[in-house]
């Protein structure tokens, strides 16, 4: 008797569950004409975000740098990386054309929580103190010119309104940063205060967005680099424009030439295919109705949808039995490389998908309901690498449709970095299987996705070189 009831008991959830996980999967899919809509409505945001009077979904902000590295760059150089997960602090001794990268190292830990939610000053502190502790120990690999002042690439990966290539203030905190105060304000001062207060003689001569880094550190070893992309705890693109393809920048003094932007696609949300929990989700995020592409496809928030469905699952179809377990009530228990480390079992019995359910939302599941969990993972999983490459698709095309011939009739490199790309290898073949099939397969063969790994260190100390105030005396 008792084993009749545990059957139908289990037989009983995937009746009542399947018209939820029906309803999701219809939810997200991006068959190939939603693709086009999407990757078309990038390219046209694109645009009207270079217009003069840009009335801005995308903010598409004009780096300041139009020079790529050349490879001649010399000297000792340091770059700082405040991301959304991790702060890191690099020194690299560059040798010039023949001798390239000739040491680096780098020290890297996590950004406590607290100041996330803390002061600007609490924060600057802290990656000053941090630079100063590594300073010190610079061992005789690096040297310096007596006299000079220690020069900084400085990657902070949130949206800045650039005024120079040293200089931007913060337009708004992502990510789950919550600093009040730290808006409007140039965050190369913040920091510039902050060295003084450690008593350190450094100066930042770039200031660059990480994708920006991943850009220069990728084109630097190879030339066709031409859009970078981060898909990490959140997201961005950046590509190299002709500066007379960006209407706002005109009545400023630049030369012909280019410029790389800074599309801030975050903030993209035309098209997009939206289910009920990206909804809630954003409702209860700290910044509703912002960075909509960002809430779809990067890793802060995959794993928060999954939850979210999953809740729903348990409570309107008893997913996981009669009771809904508490810890899966409460919000970002669920991380996105959980979902990895899931979709990576392939044992008969899912026992690890069984055990990381466990430890995070102290669920007990069979064998039915963990299959469910394993396509509720996929399924948004799938979207968010699919709908990636849709948003990498929009950059070539627009840049292809200014210059025909620039991107597809030649071997094209798009450079990706970011711990959601690099970690999970299903997100990764789902973003390459849609830039495939919006491309074909001719287009496709010359575009390539590359993995570009910490890149966007090396190359902020790069454009920390090409803007050196002793660059005239290497
Ligand atoms: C920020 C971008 C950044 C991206 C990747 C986004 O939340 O707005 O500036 O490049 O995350 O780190
Ligand atoms: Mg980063």
């Amino acid at each position: 008797r008792f084993r009749m009831t545990l059957q139908s008991n289990s037989v009983s959830v995937t009746a009542t569950v399947s018209p939820l996980l029906t309803k999701l999967k219809r939810d997200c899919a991006t068959p190939l004409p939603v693709l086009e809509e999407v990757a078309d409505a990038m390219s046209a945001q694109m645009r009207s975000g270079l217009a003069l009077d840009a009335p801005t979904q995308l903010p598409m902000i004009p780096t300041y740098v139009q020079n790529l590295p050349t490879g001649n760059e010399k000297g000792l150089f340091y770059a700082l990386d405040l991301g959304g997960t991790n702060f890191r602090v690099l020194r690299v001794q560059l040798g010039g054309k023949e001798e390239r990268v000739i040491a680096t190292e780098f020290e890297q830990g996590p950004i406590p929580q607290h100041l996330m939610f803390g002061t600007t000053e609490e924060l600057f502190d802290f990656i000053a103190s941090g630079l100063a502790k590594f300073a010190e120990k610079e061992s005789d690999k690096f040297h310096l010119p007596p006299g000079r002042t220690r020069e900084i690439g400085f990657t902070f990966s949130f949206p800045v309104k650039q005024t120079s290539i040293d200089s931007g203030t913060l337009i708004k905190w992502t990510k789950g940063f919550a600093i009040s105060g730290t808006e409007g304000r140039d965050v190369v001062a913040c920091l510039n205060e902050a060295l003084k207060r450690q008593g350190l003689n450094m100066r930042v001569s770039a200031l660059v967005n990480d994708t920006v880094g991943t850009l220069a550190g990728a084109e630097y070893w190879d030339n066709d680099v031409m859009v970078a992309v981060i898909l990490g705890t959140g997201t961005n693109a950046c590509y190299v424009e002709q500066i007379n393809a960006i209407p706002k920048l005109q009545g400023h003094v630049f030369p012909s030439g280019r410029m790389i932007i800074s599309t801030e696609w975050g903030a993209f949300s035309t098209s997009l295919p939206l289910t009920e929990f990206d909804e809630e989700m954003d409702a209860a995020s700290i910044n509703p109705g912002e960075q909509i592409f960002e809430k779809t496809i990067s890793g802060m928030y995959l794993g928060e949808i999954v939850r979210r469905a999953l809740l729903k699952m348990a409570q309107v179809g008893g997913l996981f039995g009669k009771s809904v377990p508490q810890k899966l009530t409460m919000p970002f228990t669920l991380r996105t490389p959980d979902l990895c480390a899931m979709q990576q079992d392939n044992s008969v019995d899912l026992q690890a998908v069984g055990s990381i359910l466990y430890d995070r939302t102290g669920v007990e599941s069979n064998l039915s309901a963990r299959k469910i969990v394993l396509e509720v993972c996929d399924t948004v999983i799938k979207r968010g690498g699919r709908l990636a490459g849709a948003g990498i698709v929009g950059i070539l095309q627009k840049m292809e449709e200014d210059s025909k011939g620039i991107i597809f009739g030649k071997r094209t490199v798009v450079a990706v970095d970011g711990g959601l790309y690099e970690n999970y290898p299903h997100y990764r073949a789902y973003l390459q299987d849609s830039v495939t099939e919006l491309l074909g397969l001719e287009k496709s063969n010359n575009v390539v996705i590359q993995h570009s790994k910490d890149g966007s260190g090396i190359g902020a100390a790069l454009l920390a070189a090409s803007n050196s105030m002793y660059k005239h005396q290497f």
